[in-house]
C-alpha cells in the first residue's frame, strides 16, 4: 500500500518479504527531479524507515524508464548566493549520509537515468543494480553545469570506484551506459527490467550474494597513499588545464575536494564540496553553461511535430564527398537505412573508407554494430531503383545551382510525392534551388558544419515557399542524429557564415598591424577554440574567398575585407589542404608563415601587441553582426526566441565560448550602452565597417537588452 502518493513527493511501500521500498516518485511522474520538496519527503520517509526497522530498504524509481534525473536545473540557475548554494548541498548531503548509515541493508534498483544527484544518492546505498532497460544510465554530468556534484559524489565516488576512475566520470561530466558502469564497480549488477525488484529483495534479506566489484591494486595505490594521490592530482591538473585553458573553475574545484575528502576523512570532504558548490553556482561560468543547457532543449523541441516521421526516415544521399559521406555516416549510425550517390565508384569507395574511419573511432562499438551500421548504406554510381523507397534526400554535391537544381528534380520525379528534399548548400539561395521542383514547400536547407559527425549545429533553412511540417521533420530528424537544429532564414551566409564574415575579415585587417600569431593568440584567449586565421586555413582560402564574395554581393561594402585570401591563394597557399596558407602545415605542426609581410607588402609588425585591443576588433564584428541578424528576422521573429537561436548556433557552430553562454548574451552583460560606445570607438579608428547596426543604437537609448 503506498503511503503517500502526492505527485513531487518519494513514495514509500513494502513488500511480501517485509523489506521497504522508497519509490522516487509516483507512477505518474515521467521526470523525476530532486527537488527541495522531494528531499524533503525522502527524509521523513527515511525517518519513519528506520524507525520501523525492515529488514532492508530498496530505493526505486516510479517505473522503468526512469530513476531519477538529478537536481532541478531551474532550481540551481535560480541560485545567485553561494550561501544559499552551501545550504542546499548540505542538507541534500545529510539526507544521503541516512542513507548511508541505515542500521541495515540499503540497495538502488536503478532503471532508466540516474544522474546527477540521483547517482549520488545511490552512492549512499551499500549495493547498486541497474536494469538492462534501453534508457538506463548513471552518471555525474555536473560539471557540464560548471558546478560539482553537492550531495556527496566527490567523496563518495572516489571510495567506491578508486580515484583515477572517479575522477575520469567527475572531471569529464560523464554518464555510462550499464556495461560501462559495471566494469568500473559503479553498479554490482545488471538485471533485466522485470527481475529488478526481486534480485534487489533476494540480495537485502541475504537470501542471494553479490559478487562485488574490487578496485585495483594499482588504483588502490594512487587512492589510498599520498604519494599516489599526488601523482594522479598532478596529472588531473594537467588535464583539466589543456582541456579549459583556465576558463572553467569546476573542474580544478572538483579535483581539489576528492583529493581532500581522502586526506581528511569524509566529513571534511563534504564540508569542503558543500562550500565548493555554493561556490560555483553562483559563477558567471556556471549561469552561461545553464543557459546553453536550456538552450540546446529549446532546440530539441523545434521539430517536436515532425518526431513521428523522422522515425521512419529512408534516406538518400547525392554527393559523396567530405560532407555526404559524413552525414550518410550518421543516418546510418542513427538507424536511418541510406542510399548514397555518386557519379563514379571512386567517389564511393573513397566514402566508405571515410564512414568506416568515422564508425573505427567510437570505441565502444562491437564489430557486429559496426557492420550492422554499415549495411545500412546501399552505395549507388546510378540511380538506384530503391530510390523511390525513401522520403527524405539530402543533396550535398558541389556548389552549381543548375546542377542542383537539376539533382533535385530528378529526385522529386523519382521519389514519392510527400517527400522532403533537402539541400546542404552553404552558399546559395534554398529558394532558388527549390524553384526548380513543382512543390518547392517540401524543399528545405539542411545546413551540416565540417566535419559533420563533430560539429553539432545543424542549420534548418527555410525556403521562401518551405512549409512548417518540412521544417519540424528536418529539424526532429537533426535532433535524431544528435545534433542542435536551429531555423534560419534563407539570406546569404544563413546565420553562421554571416556573423563570422566579418570577424574573419578584420582578422586579416588586423595583420596590417599585427603578427599572425598575436591575432590568433587574442581569440584563443577571449576562449574561441582556435583563432581565426588558423579557422581560415582550416576551412581553405579559396572557399573563403567564395563566401565572401557572395557576403560582399548579399550585404554591401560592411563585408569587404583587405584581399589578403586572395592574394595567398594567388600564391598557390589555399590553407591546410595545400599545406600552406596563414600557416606552414607539417604533419600536425603549423607555423605562421614567416615571409607574410613581404609577400603581401605589409609594414613590420607592432611589437609588444595589446592582446585586449586585437579581441575587441574581432568581438565588436561579430556582436555588429549578430545584433543584425537578430533585427532581420534570420534567426526567427525578434525576440527572445531568436536571440536564443543566435546564440546556440554561435557555440555550437562557430565555437563561441560556451563559459561565455552566447554571442548576445555576452553582448548583453557589457550592456548596450557599452556595446554602442566600443562600436563607436572601433569605427573612428577603422571606418564605417564597424558603424555600429542600428539595432544598437536603438537599444542603446530606450533600456531594451539583446537578449
Ligand atoms: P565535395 O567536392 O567533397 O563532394 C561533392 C561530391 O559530389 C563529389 O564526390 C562529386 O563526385 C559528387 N557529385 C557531383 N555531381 C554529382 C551528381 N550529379 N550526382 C551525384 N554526385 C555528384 O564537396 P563537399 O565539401 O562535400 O560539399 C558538398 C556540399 O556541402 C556543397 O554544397 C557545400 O557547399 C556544402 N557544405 C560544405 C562544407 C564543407 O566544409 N566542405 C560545409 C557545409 C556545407
Amino acid at each position: 500500500m503506498p503511503h503517500s502518493a502526492a505527485t513531487g513527493r518519494a513514495v514509500l511501500e513494502y513488500l511480501a518479504s517485509g523489506v521497504a521500498v522508497i519509490r522516487l516518485g509516483d507512477p505518474q511522474e515521467r521526470v523525476v527531479t530532486i527537488t527541495a520538496q522531494r528531499i524533503e519527503s525522502l527524509h521523513e520517509l527515511l525517518q519513519k524507515v528506520r524507525a520501523e526497522r525492515p529488514s532492508g530498504l530498496i530505493i526505486a524509481g516510479p517505473g522503468p524508464e526512469m530513476f531519477t534525473a538529478g537536481a532541478d536545473i531551474n532550481l540551481i540557475r535560480d541560485v545567485t548566493d553561494p550561501a544559499l548554494g552551501e545550504k542546499l548541498a548540505r542538507e541534500g548531503q545529510m539526507v544521503f549520509d541516512e542513507i548511508a548509515n541505515m542500521p541495515f541493508p540499503t540497495i538502488a534498483a536503478i532503471s532508466g537515468p540516474c544522474v546527477g544527484g540521483g547517482c549520488e544518492m545511490v552512492l549512499a546505498c551499500r549495493y547498486r543494480l541497474i536494469s538492462d532497460h534501453k534508457s538506463s544510465q548513471i552518471g555525474l554530468p555536473e560539471i557540464r553545469l560548471g558546478i560539482l556534484p553537492g550531495f556527496g559524489g566527490t567523496q563518495r565516488l572516489p571510495r567506491l570506484v578508486g580515484l583515477p576512475k572517479a575522477l575520469d566520470i567527475i572531471l569529464a561530466g560523464k554518464t555510462l551506459r550499464p556495461k560501462q558502469a559495471l566494469a568500473c564497480g559503479l553498479v554490482d549488477e545488471i538485471v533485466t527490467v522485470e527481475k529488478l525488484m526481486d534480485r534487489a529483495n533476494l540480495i537485502v534479506i541475504g537470501s542471494a550474494a553479490v559478487h562485488r566489484h574490487r578496485i585495483s591494486f594499482r588504483d588502490r595505490l594512487l587512492t589510498n597513499t599520498r604519494l599516489g594521490r599526488g601523482m594522479v592530482e598532478k596529472n588531473a591538473a594537467k588535464g583539466i588545464d589543456k582541456e579549459t585553458h583556465g576558463f572553467y573553475p569546476a573542474p580544478p574545484a572538483a579535483l581539489k575536494c576528492c583529493i581532500y575528502g581522502l586526506e581528511n576523512g569524509i566529513e571534511a570532504g563534504l564540508k569542503l564540496e558543500a562550500r565548493e558548490l555554493g561556490r560555483l553556482i553562483a559563477t558567471a561560468e556556471s549561469k552561461s553553461l545553464i543557459r546553453l543547457f536550456f538552450l540546446s532543449e529549446a532546440s530539441k523541441a523545434i521539430g517536436k511535430a515532425g518526431r513521428k516521421a523522422a522515425d521512419a526516415i529512408q534516406a538518400i544521399v547525392v554527393g559523396a564527398g567530405v560532407m555526404g559521406a559524413g552525414i550518410a555516416g550518421i543516418l546510418a549510425r542513427n538507424d536511418c537505412g541510406v542510399i548514397l550517390r555518386d557519379t563514379t565508384d571512386e567517389a564511393l569507395s573513397k566514402a566508405g573508407d571515410q564512414i568506416r574511419k568515422y564508425l573505427d573511432q567510437i570505441k565502444h562499438l562491437s564489430d557486429q554494430e559496426r557492420s550492422f551500421i554499415l549495411n545500412r548504406i546501399e552505395l549507388a554510381s546510378s540511380p538506384s531503383t530503391n530510390t523511390g523507397n525513401c522520403n527524405f534526400a539530402i543533396e550535398a554535391i558541389f556548389e552549381d545551382l543548375q546542377i542542383k537544381q537539376k539533382i533535385l528534380t530528378e529526385l522529386a520525379a523519382l521519389m514519392p510525392q510527400d517527400a522532403i528534399i533537402t539541400t546542404n548548400t552553404s552558399s546559395l539561395s534554398v529558394t532558388e534551388i527549390a524553384s526548380a521542383i513543382p512543390a518547392p514547400e517540401r524543399v528545405a536547407g539542411m545546413h551540416f558544419f565540417n566535419p559533420v559527425p563533430k560539429m553539432p549545429l545543424v542549420e534548418v533553412i527555410s525556403g521562401a515557399k518551405t512549409n512548417d511540417k518540412t521544417l519540424a521533420i528536418v529539424a526532429a530528424l537533426a535532433t535524431k542524429l544528435g545534433k542542435f537544429p536551429i531555423v534560419v532564414k534563407d539570406v546569404p551566409g544563413f546565420l553562421v557564415n554571416r556573423i563570422l564574415a566579418p570577424y574573419l575579415n578584420e582578422a586579416a585587417f588586423l595583420l596590417e598591424q599585427y603578427e599572425i600569431s598575436d591575432v590568433d593568440k587574442a581569440a584563443t584567449q577571449f576562449g574561441m577554440p582556435m583563432g581565426p586565421l588558423r579557422l581560415l586555413d582550416e576551412v581553405g582560402l579559396d572557399v573563403a574567398m567564395h563566401v565572401q564574395e557572395i557576403m560582399l554581393k548579399g550585404y554591401g561594402e560592411r563585408m569587404r575585407g583587405p584581399g589578403h585570401a586572395a592574394r595567398l591563394v594567388q600564391l598557390g597557399r589555399k590553407g591546410k589542404k595545400s599545406g600552406a596558407g596563414f600557416y606552414n602545415f607539417e604533419g600536425k605542426d603549423s607555423v605562421p608563415w614567416a615571409e607574410l609581410r613581404s609577400a603581401l607588402g605589409l609594414q613590420p609588425a607592432l611589437t609588444g601587441a595589446d592582446l585586449q585591443t586585437i579581441s575587441d576588433r574581432l568581438i565588436f564584428a561579430l556582436i555588429n553582426e549578430a545584433v543584425r541578424c537578430l533585427d532581420d528576422g534570420v534567426a526567427g521573429v525578434p525576440g527572445k526566441e531568436a536571440s536564443e537561436q543566435i546564440d546556440l548556433g554561435t557555440v555550437m557552430g562557430m565555437g563561441f565560448p560556451p563559459f561565455r553562454g552566447g554571442l548576445l548574451y555576452y553582448a548583453q552583460r557589457l550592456g548596450p550602452t557599452a556595446v554602442l560606445a566600443k562600436l563607436r570607438e572601433l569605427e573612428k579608428l577603422h571606418g564605417a565597417r564597424f558603424t555600429p547596426a542600428p539595432g544598437i543604437e536603438r537599444r542603446a537609448g530606450s533600456g531594451m537588452g539583446f537578449i
